[in-house]
């Protein structure tokens, strides 16, 4: 099977950052434009996710919320979104995170893969990477994704790094690829188990939590212990969907 790529910030592989957060000096506004937010370019892959969250320990948890923006607003309207070109915003729900970040931007994308109202978790594919907006005037342009966070939608760019699956310094982060573990057997009968499904998708994930499984983003999600008909179910929505999937069991 080809080999998966695990999923760093906003991307799946490898992130190169050309330009952090917080900086002055870049070509806008002759090195005197504030930014604030981190550019981010996905190297193996030109798909912006959802995020994960870091936790700060190594760790990171799945985080949910809504796509209040998915639109490009015109140079002439006067609204310095334009800047922005195509983008996204996400809104996060209640007690996602720690911080005091509220708004997600992911900004001069080429297509956007999600439309206002639709609700999102970790790893939904949110837009494709892109040089719209003010991102086409670099020379040469390149594709990228400003990402910025907010704590309200008019506020200032905070520190985006629990986000962003890199430092705030210039460099390549993340890891290009993962040797693939083997898929397993359907599960066992009368065993409880512990599912590891890679990417497993909002699906797979809305279905565990509905049948009252803890669900922990590992690498993908894990699920369980589940029983063995529970374990079943979602092996089965993994089958279809071509998700690749390794169970490990556990002892009851
Ligand atoms: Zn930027």
């Amino acid at each position: 099977m080809t080999q998966a790529l695990k999923q760093t910030g906003i991307f799946k592989g490898r992130t190169r950052v050309p330009y952090a957060y917080g900086c002055f000096g870049y070509t806008r506004g002759d090195g005197k434009t504030w930014h604030g937010g981190i550019d981010l370019v996905g190297m193996d892959d030109d798909t912006i996710c959802m995020p994960y969250y870091e936790n700060g320990d190594g760790t990171q948890r799945a985080i949910r919320g809504t796509v209040t923006r998915a639109r490009k607003v015109d140079k002439a309207s006067g609204d310095r979104t334009w800047e922005w070109g195509w983008y996204i915003c996400v809104q996060l729900d209640a007690d996602q995170t720690p911080d005091a970040v509220n708004f997600l931007y992911f900004c001069h994308n080429e297509k956007l893969l999600v439309k206002a109202g639709q609700k999102v978790i970790s790893g939904t594919p949110l837009a494709v990477m892109g040089n719209s907006g003010n991102a086409a005037l670099n020379d040469p342009p390149y594709k990228h994704c400003h990402l910025e966070v907010r704590a309200t939608a008019t506020g200032v760019g905070l520190d985006p790094t629990r986000y962003s699956g890199t430092k705030n310094a210039v460099g390549t982060y993340g890891t290009a690829a993962l040797p693939a573990p083997e898929p397993a057997d359907p599960p066992m009968a009368a065993q409880l188990q512990t599912l590891c499904i890679l990417d497993a998708g909002e699906d797979i994930v809305a279905k565990a939590q509905a049948l009252g499984l803890p669900v922990r983003p590992v690498q993908g999600f894990e699920i369980g212990p589940a029983s063995s008909g529970d374990a079943m179910t979602l092996w089965g929505m993994a089958q279809a969907a071509g998700k690749p999937y390794y169970a490990s069991y556990t002892e009851e």
